[in-house]
C-alpha cells in the first residue's frame, strides 16, 4: 500500500517533531490532539524549528513553505479516517494508549498501519486491543525527532513481515536509520538509558554531586553531548518516571525502582524543559541548574 497520508496523534514534544519530519519528506500529515492549545503550541514549535533549519541553510524557503502546507491540525481524528499510517505519540500511559488503539481501530481505514511511538509499553499488548494486530508496530523516534537519525522499530508478536518492511522503507525515506528491537519493556534504547538517568538522580539525591557536577562528569568524562539530568529534562521528567514504572513493574527487578527524588520533582509539577523547570530552570536566557541541597 502506498503511504501518502499520515495521522499523528499527540502534538507534544515527540508528536510535533514527527509531524515536522513527515511533512518535510512530502507526506500529507494531520496532527491531532485532545487540546487545541497543544495543537497551536505544536504548530508554533514546528515553524520555529523549520526557521532554525532555514537560517542554517539546511532547507530552502520553498521547501519550508511546502512542508507547512502539508500539515493540517484537528482535535477530531475522523478527518484522517482515510490515512494509510497512524503514529500515536500521546502521553505514556498504558490505559490511555489501549483506549486510543481501540478507538483508532474502529475509525481509521482498516488497511492502515497503526504505529506507536511508546517508549516502553508492550506493542503486543497494544496490538491485542485491535482487530488488526498484524498491522500494529512500534516506531520509536528519538528526541528531537528532526535531528536524530535513529528509529527503533518494534515488532509485536503478530506484526506481519509486510508491515515491518513498509515501516523500514518509510524510515529510510525520512532519512532515518531503523534498528529492530524485540518487544520487551524499554526495547533497546530505554532499557539502557533510563537506568543511567535514574542512577544520576540517585547520585543527586544522595548528594554525591550537584546537578552541574553530575552532568559535567558525563560530558567531559564519557564524551556524552549532554549530561543525564539535562537529557532527562529534554525527555520530560513525567515521561522518564512513566518509563521507569513500566520497567520496574514489567521486568520485576528492583534495580529499575524509580528514584524517590524523581518522583518528588514530578509531583511538584516540574516536568523539565516542556514546562520550564526540572533539574534546570529554563525561565532565563540560558538553563540554570537547580540546587537540591
Ligand atoms: P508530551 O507530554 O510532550 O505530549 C503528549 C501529548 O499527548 C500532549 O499534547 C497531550 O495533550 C496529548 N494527549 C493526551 N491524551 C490524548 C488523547 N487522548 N488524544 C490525543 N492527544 C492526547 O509527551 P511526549 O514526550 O511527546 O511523549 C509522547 C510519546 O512519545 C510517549 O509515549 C513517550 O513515551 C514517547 N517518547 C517520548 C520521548 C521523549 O524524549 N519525550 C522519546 C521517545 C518516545
Amino acid at each position: 500500500m502506498k503511504i501518502e497520508k499520515v495521522l499523528v496523534l499527540g502534538a507534544g514534544t515527540m508528536g510535533n517533531g514527527i509531524v515536522h519530519t513527515f511533512a518535510q519528506s512530502g507526506y500529507k500529515v494531520v496532527m491531532s490532539d485532545i487540546s487545541e492549545q497543544a495543537l497551536a503550541r505544536g504548530m508554533e514549535t514546528i515553524k520555529k524549528n523549520m526557521e532554525r533549519q532555514l537560517k542554517k541553510g539546511i532547507i530552502s524557503q520553498e521547501s519550508m513553505d511546502s512542508a507547512i502546507s502539508n500539515i493540517t491540525t484537528s482535535t477530531d481524528i475522523a478527518i484522517a479516517a482515510d490515512a494509510q499510517l497512524v503514529i500515536e505519540a500521546v502521553t505514556e500511559n498504558k490505559d490511555l494508549k489501549f483506549n486510543i488503539f481501540e478507538n483508532l481501530d474502529s475509525i481509521i481505514n482498516p488497511d492502515a498501519i497503526l504505529a506507536s511511538n511508546t517508549s516502553t509499553i508492550s506493542i503486543t499488548e497494544i496490538a491485542a486491543r485491535t482487530k488488526r494486530p498484524q498491522k500494529v508496530i512500534g516506531m520509536h523516534f528519538m528526541n528531537p525527532v528532526p535531528m536524530m537519525k535513529l528509529v527503533e522499530i518494534i515488532k509485536g508478536l503478530s506484526t506481519s513481515a509486510e508491515v515491518y518492511d513498509t515501516i523500514v522503507s518509510i524510515c529510510k525515506h525520512l532519512g532515518k536509520t531503523p534498528v529492530t528491537a524485540n518487544d520487551y519493556p524499554g526495547f533497546i534504547s530505554n532499557r539502557i538509558l533510563l537506568p543511567f538517568i535514574n542512577e544520576a538522580v540517585y547520585a543527586l539525591m544522595e548528594n554525591v554531586g550537584t546537578v552541574d557536577g553530575i552532568d559535567e562528569v558525563a560530558k567531559l568524562g564519557f564524551a556524552h553531548p549532554m549530561g543525564p539530568l539535562f537529557l532527562a529534562d529534554l525527555i520530560g521528567l513525567d515521561t522518564c518516571l512513566a518509563i521507569l514504572e513500566v520497567l520496574h513493574k514489567d521486568l520485576g527487578d528492583p534495580k529499575y525502582r524509580p528514584c524517590p527524588l524523581l518522583k518528588k520533582v514530578v509531583a511538584s509539577g516540574a516536568y523539565g524543559r516542556k514546562n520550564g523547570k526540572g533539574f534546570y530552570d529554563y525561565s532565563g536566557e540560558a538553563p540554570v541548574a537547580v540546587k537540591f541541597h
